[in-house]
């Protein structure tokens, strides 16, 4: 297949389009480098059957020659980018989105939709399923992204339905590996740069609030049997196995080395108290389900960072 993924650049688009170019397809990615990353990119284009296209998916721009696939994966996705771009991050989910649903319209191509578990909010309900509607503040910090998200679902299905589209929506729960950004902002790389430095980690708030975090190999696997399979509606494909954010962080001060204290800081507007998929659709649908546990994952991401931080002096991005 020829196929399109937008946000190529990013930590999970890069990881997909290798994952795509292993398989055997033909990718070409594009990224507008806002929040992604040209060594991605330098690295994808290495390998045959990659091209890339520079271009803010935001802005309509047509597509040369045939199409079968688009996975529309561009988006900022730390709190931290929604606070300083929350312009761009509406754009993308919203104007992106339909932009993607028009070039697959008119090529015939299959449109796979990177949701979010965001759409669920500060959930009311635990675990989420995919039939919970969510408890999302449209005006609060994060609104511009689980918004756009949320808008992004609504469109999709508006093209499936009313333009038959073969539509995917995939909701992503938090997942973490090489290839994130150190200074991202978000939760795994902050303690990971942090413990590596031997900095305090910054725990928000008193760290009771959960996460289910899922490693980059086993959410691209889910992803890519979500893709090859008839479904339409929205699937959560994360690892349900729940930590509070002080577990985490005790964790990733043993396997960084013991040598960081834990402080506690501000806890951000709207974060979610808890946060742990319900995959039974995953499970029953498309037979998948995770399979490295947090430690192996963590193992598998701190020598990435170390050398980001050895080589480049890299430091992690806190919110104060
Ligand atoms: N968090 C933290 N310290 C950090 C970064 C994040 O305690 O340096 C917390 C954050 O408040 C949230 C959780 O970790 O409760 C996950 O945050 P992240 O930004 O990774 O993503 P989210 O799941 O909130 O979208």
């Amino acid at each position: 297949m020829r196929i399109l993924v937008t946000g190529a650049a990013g930590f999970l688009g890069s990881h997909l389009a290798d994952r795509l170019l292993d398989d055997g397809h033909e990718v070409v990615g594009l990224d507008n480098f806002i929040t992604g990353s040209h060594a991605n990119i330098d690295a994808l284009e290495k390998r045959a059957r990659f091209s890339f296209i520079e271009h803010d998916i935001s802005k309509p721009r047509t597509f040369d020659g045939p199409l079968d696939g688009i996975f529309h994966f561009a988006s900022p996705a730390s709190p931290v980018d929604y606070l300083e771009i929350p312009i761009q991050t509406l754009k993308v989910g919203s104007l992106g989105t339909h932009n993607c649903l028009g070039i697959a319209r008119a090529k015939g191509a299959r449109l796979l939709l990177a949701s979010t578990s965001e759409v669920y909010g500060d959930p009311q309900v635990h675990p989420q399923p995919e039939s919970y509607w969510g408890h999302v503040n449209p005006v609060g910090p994060r609104g511009c992204y689980d918004e756009a998200k949320r808008f992004a679902e609504a469109m999709t299905m508006a093209y499936h339905r009313h333009h038959g589209v073969d539509t995917r929506i995939v909701r992503i729960f938090n997942t973490y590996g090489p290839r994130m950004r150190p200074g991202d902002g978000r939760v795994v790389s902050n303690f990971v740069v942090q413990g590596l430095r031997g900095d305090p980690l910054t725990v928000y708030g008193d760290g009771s609030q959960t996460r289910s975090f899922c490693y980059v190999s086993d959410e691209v696997d889910g992803i890519v049997r979500l893709f090859h399979s008839g479904e339409h509606d929205p699937v959560n494909v994360g690892n349900p196995t729940e930590f509070t954010i002080r577990e985490l962080a005790e964790i990733v001060v043993e396997e960084t080395g013991g040598r960081s204290e834990i402080v506690e800081r501000p806890l951000p507007t709207d974060d979610p108290k808890v946060r742990q998929p319900d995959i039974t659709r995953a499970r029953e649908l498309l037979g998948w389900e995770p399979e490295v546990s947090l430690k192996e994952g963590l193992r598998k991401t701190i020598p990435w960072f170390r050398e980001q931080v050895e080589r480049a002096g890299a430091r992690a991005r806190t919110l104060d």
